[in-house]
């Protein structure tokens, strides 16, 4: 038999697509190298809006499974074999956006008791014993119910798991540094007639964006950006990338930024010295026995 992977990272993400847009290069990364990465998806993104025109007539549960499909096809562009539905398929479904009425559908994510919901994550957390959770911040990134309940549900599990018997030594949020977000967007500005896209995205729109100071973690998915962008491709309904991989849409068809370089603020457990460039780094790996 062989031994399980020494290094476990494990993701925490609301929607299908948002581990790809996010995560897709560190995912990518750390499976190449051999690290269990496991990916735990909140809802199947029954309410998200569909782009292309000839998928446009799937909704609801329809929608989630094709939702599934797109996600196992991105897993597999990943190389990333462990990924789950918290709860299993179909315990929670997505809130839709803040404020419209699918929030207070009782089987919505946004309706779910968080200790329940976490309950059903340190499951993960104790069968795979990460060293590393990666969610958002309290806000989600950017307000959406579904992503703020993720990073509850995460925060939660994690503190669960610690008094069932494991610790999880470091925790990140999802971030973007406001230099690279602004200087990305000034290139958009220039690329745009170029792209498929009518108009650009601003610096708002991107989740995560915090001061450059907060970022204690840059991982460099150069060698995985072709992954990355092949993840995003496969969610066919969800996003459009640009020719040239610099570049993708969601349904408002507003152009944003690919980042192939992935950035993080680590909020709890010890960071290494300097900027860190691994996830794990300082972790002590113990050897699977
Ligand atoms: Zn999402």
């Amino acid at each position: 038999m062989t031994e399980p992977p020494a290094r476990r990272l494990l993701l925490v993400h609301a929607h299908p697509d948002d581990e790809s847009i996010n995560n897709g290069a560190t995912m990518a990364k750390y499976a190449a190298e051999g690290a269990r990465v496991t990916l735990v998806t909140c809802t199947l993104g029954e309410h998200g809006e569909v782009i292309p025109p000839e998928l446009q007539h799937l909704t609801g549960a329809e929608l989630g499974e094709h939702r599934l499909a797109e996600l196992t096809a991105a897993m597999r562009e990943l190389g990333v074999e462990d990924f789950r539905l918290l709860g299993g398929k179909g315990r929670y479904e997505d809130s839709g956006m803040m404020g419209i009425a699918d929030n207070d559908d009782p089987s919505c994510l946004w309706q779910a008791d968080v200790d329940d919901a976490a309950r059903a994550l340190v499951e993960v957390v104790l069968e795979v014993r990460p060293q590393v959770l990666v969610t958002y911040d309290p806000d989600g990134g950017y307000g959406h119910p579904d992503h703020i309940q993720a990073h509850r549900i995460a925060t939660r599990a994690a503190e669960l798991a610690a008094e069932a018997g494991w610790r999880i030594p470091k925790i990140y949020w999802n971030r973007v540094p406001r230099t690279v977000a602004d200087e990305a967007f000034a290139r958009l500005q220039v690329d745009l007639p170029g792209l498929p896209f009518g108009k650009s995205a601003t610096v708002e729109d991107v989740p995560g964006v915090v001061d450059d100071e907060r970022i204690t973690t840059v991982i460099d998915g150069t060698a995985h950006a072709g992954a990355k962008a092949a993840a995003m491709r496969a969610h066919v309904t969800q996003i459009e990338v640009s020719p040239g991989e610099r570049y993708f849409a969601l349904s408002n068809e507003l152009a944003q930024p690919l980042f192939i370089t992935e950035y993080y603020e680590l909020v709890r457990g010890q960071k290494a010295a300097g900027t860190e460039s691994d996830l794990f780094a300082g972790v002590v790996i113990e050897e699977a026995s």
